[in-house]
C-alpha cells in the first residue's frame, strides 16, 4: 500500500492549479543563485511521487535552467510553480504554491554555500553542498552509470 497523499496548488492568479501525489511532507530549499534569481529568494520544494494533474496547462511557461532542470510559471501572473528535470515527470512543486502548507515540514537546504548571508533558517535541517546535493541526486538517478575518474 502506498502511504502517498495528494497535495493541490495554485499560482496567484489562479490560470493554473494542480494536484499531486506526494509521498512525504519534506521541503527541501535550495539556495543556489539560479533558484534565488528565479523566485526572488531561496526555493522550497516539495518533491512529488506519482501522479500529477494540471488544470490551465496552456498557460504554463517553461524554462529550461539547465542542461537537466527546466522551470514551469504562470505566464499570465509570474508565479514560481516547479522545478522539474528535463523531459520527466520529476517534479519539485514550490511549496509556497501549495493550497494548504499546515502539514509541511522544512528538512533539507541545499546548495548552503551559495546562501547569502543575508538570511539563515532557523529550523533544524540537513544541509548539503551544492557538490554533496548533486552528488546525492546523481546516485539517486543512476544506477548502471558507474564512471569515475
Ligand atoms: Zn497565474
Ligand atoms: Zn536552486
Amino acid at each position: 500500500m502506498s502511504v502517498s497523499s495528494e497535495i493541490s496548488g495554485r499560482c496567484l492568479c489562479g490560470a493554473v492549479s494542480f494536484t499531486a501525489e506526494i509521498a512525504g511532507r519534506g521541503i527541501d530549499v535550495c539556495h543556489c543563485s539560479m533558484c534565488r534569481r528565479w523566485t526572488g529568494g531561496p526555493l522550497l520544494g516539495l518533491a512529488h511521487d506519482g501522479a500529477v494533474r494540471f488544470q490551465g496547462a496552456e498557460h504554463i511557461g517553461v524554462y529550461a535552467s539547465s542542461d537537466w532542470g527546466e522551470r514551469g510559471f504562470c505566464r499570465v501572473c509570474g508565479s514560481s510553480l516547479y522545478w522539474r528535470v528535463r523531459g520527466t515527470d520529476e517534479y519539485s512543486f514550490c511549496a509556497r504554491a501549495l493550497d494548504d502548507p499546515s502539514a509541511l515540514a522544512l528538512t533539507t537546504e541545499i546548495f548552503i554555500d551559495e546562501k547569502p548571508g543575508y538570511y539563515a533558517f532557523a529550523n533544524e535541517t540537513r544541509k548539503l553542498t551544492g557538490e554533496e546535493a548533486m552528488a546525492s541526486f546523481m546516485a539517486g538517478r543512476q544506477t548502471d552509470d558507474t564512471r569515475d575518474e
